[in-house]
This record gives structure tokens, C-alpha cells and sequence, in this order.
């Protein structure tokens, strides 16, 4: 038998499966839709940017389509989850994406309360919230992969970025949580946890444009020669909600290019010893 991959066309990785991409309108989420529907998905892009869903939606074709949901909102999620179903009979893949990075304080003594929470409400609640109504759907069908997007700061800090730090590390908690609770039933459970990707978070974040963030990435990195892109951290999802990861759970996939396991504190120090 002679291979697709043969004929130039792509192996669908995802064919027949449902997914939900929280945060799907722009970014890492905007970058899975496509690839996730590239492999023959079904898709609902979530994200409360209503224009820039309706436009990726209608630009990716009729099996992807676009729902307004706040993901800090119960009633919005479940609606979600209720479309995907109603839609399209199932859903197999939730990707609880959606985030906010919040600002940059030079002190926790700087930091409301309410900044704080709503760094945790978008982050944390939301990913619950995403997390319990595709467990609801998922449980009766003993099926399922839960993927969410932490960030390299659950395995390490790197300015006083308090509140995403928290609620970051907390996804991962979530995640290994759920990852015991629904393996009786069948379901994955799994965390990506990226470094810097020039998306309009971390553009409005540092303030810059996206080569500006890719510059001050590329120099920070351990893994020289390579840029971080969104499609990257969307390949490491499909990877996630595929089958070909169909024994893994409540794994948190750095995909950070070693970074996180370099401390250069004692290299600078003997370094300024030789100066
Ligand atoms: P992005 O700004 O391009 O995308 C984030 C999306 O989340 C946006 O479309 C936004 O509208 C949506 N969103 C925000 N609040 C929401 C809410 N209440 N309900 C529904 N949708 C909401 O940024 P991105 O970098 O693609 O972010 C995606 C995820 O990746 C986030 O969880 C982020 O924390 C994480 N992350 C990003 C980086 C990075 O360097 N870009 C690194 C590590 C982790």
C-alpha cells in the first residue's frame, strides 16, 4: 500500500475527533485551530475577541466555528461544551488556553487585590471551569484528553510577575489533580508549558513588537539558533490530544528549550572573578 505521505498529503492525526480551544481567536490558540483542523478536527474556537474568531473561523472553513466565552463565566463554558456537543455529537480534545498575563509590578506591596484575582480568574477558574464541563461530557464516553497552557513559569520565576506565576504553577496543579481523578475513566490530562512566543500577550506585555520579543527571547535562550513560534507549542498540543500520546497524563510538557534547567548565577559570578 502506498503511503498518503507519498502523494504530498498529511497524515490527519486528529481525524474524527471535536475539539474546543479556549483563547482560540489569537496566538498559541489561533495556531492549534489551524493545525488541529489541518488534521481533520472538528473545531469551536472560544475567546470573547468576537471579531478575530469569526474571521478565523470563516477563513479555516466549515469545521471550524467561532463561540463567544468568557471562560471566567460557568454559564458561558458549559454553553460551550453543550455547542461542541450539540454540533457534532462528542468531544474528545479541550484545550483550556485562554490567559492573561497581567502587569509587571516592581513589588507585591504595588499590587491590588483585584488585579491579582483577575489574573486567577482567567487563569485558574477558567481552566477549572473548561476542565469540570469537558469532564461532565467525557466521563459517560470513558474518553478524552484535557490540555492546558501553563507557562515556563510553573517550573521557575523570572521577574515579579506574582499573580501569573501563581496561578501558572496552579494550572499545573490542576492538571496533575484531574490527571488522577479521570484516569478511572479513560481521560488524558495534560499541561504545555511554553516559553516566550511572540503573541500579542507577551508584545503587550514587554511593550514591544513581535521582533523586539523575539530578539530579547533569542538572547535570553538556552537553545540558540531556533525562534520559538506558536506553531511549535500548537505542534506539542496536537502531539498531547492525539492518540499517538495516548498513554501519557498529567505530564507538564516544557517545551522552554532547556531554559529552565540553567541557574548562570555561579557562571556570572566567576565570570565577574576573572574581570
Ligand atoms: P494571546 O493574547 O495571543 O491569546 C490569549 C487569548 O486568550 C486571546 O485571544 C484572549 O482574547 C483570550 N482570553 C483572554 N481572556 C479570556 C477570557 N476571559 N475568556 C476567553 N478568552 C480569553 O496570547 P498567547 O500567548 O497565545 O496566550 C495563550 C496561552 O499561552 C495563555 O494561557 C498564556 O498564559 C500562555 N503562555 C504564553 C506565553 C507567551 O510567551 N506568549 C508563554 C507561556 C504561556
Amino acid at each position: 500500500m502506498v503511503s498518503s505521505l507519498n502523494h504530498g498529503l498529511i497524515a490527519k492525526r486528529l481525524a474524527g475527533k471535536v475539539a474546543i480551544i479556549t483563547g482560540g481567536a489569537s496566538g498559541i490558540g489561533a495556531s492549534t485551530a489551524r493545525l488541529f483542523q489541518k488534521h481533520g478536527a472538528k473545531v469551536v474556537i472560544a475567546d470573547i475577541q468576537d471579531d478575530l474568531g469569526h474571521a478565523l473561523s470563516q477563513d479555516l472553513g466549515p469545521n471550524v466555528n467561532y463561540i463567544h466565552c468568557d471562560v471566567t463565566n460557568d454559564d458561558d463554558v458549559r454553553k460551550t461544551v453543550d455547542h461542541a456537543v450539540a454540533s457534532h455529537g462528542s468531544l474528545h480534545i479541550m484545550f483550556n488556553n485562554a490567559g492573561f498575563a497581567g502587569s509587571i509590578y516592581p513589588s507585591i506591596t504595588e499590587i491590588e487585590k483585584e488585579k491579582f484575582e483577575k489574573v486567577l480568574s482567567i487563569n485558574v477558574v477558567g481552566a477549572f471551569l473548561g476542565a469540570k464541563h469537558a469532564a461532565r461530557v467525557m466521563v459517560p464516553a470513558r474518553k478524552g484528553s484535557i490540555l492546558f497552557t501553563s507557562s515556563m513559569v510553573s517550573v521557575l520565576c523570572v521577574s515579579p510577575v506574582h499573580a501569573y506565576t501563581a496561578s501558572k504553577h496552579a494550572v499545573v496543579g490542576l492538571a496533575k489533580s484531574l490527571g488522577v481523578e479521570l484516569g478511572e475513566f479513560g481521560i488524558r490530562v495534560n499541561c504545555i508549558s511554553p516559553y516566550a512566543v511572540a503573541t500579542p500577550m507577551m508584545k503587550k506585555h514587554f511593550g514591544m513588537e513581535a521582533e523586539g520579543c523575539e530578539d530579547l527571547a533569542a538572547r535570553a535562550a538556552n537553545l540558540k539558533g531556533v525562534v520559538l513560534k506558536a506553531e511549535d507549542i500548537a505542534d506539542a498540543a496536537l502531539f498531547l490530544a492525539s492518540d499517538e500520546s495516548k498513554y501519557v497524563s498529567a505530564l507538564n510538557l516544557v517545551v522552554d528549550g532547556g531554559f529552565s534547567i540553567v541557574n548562570p548565577s555561579l557562571s556570572m559570578v566567576l565570570d565577574q572573578g576573572k574581570a
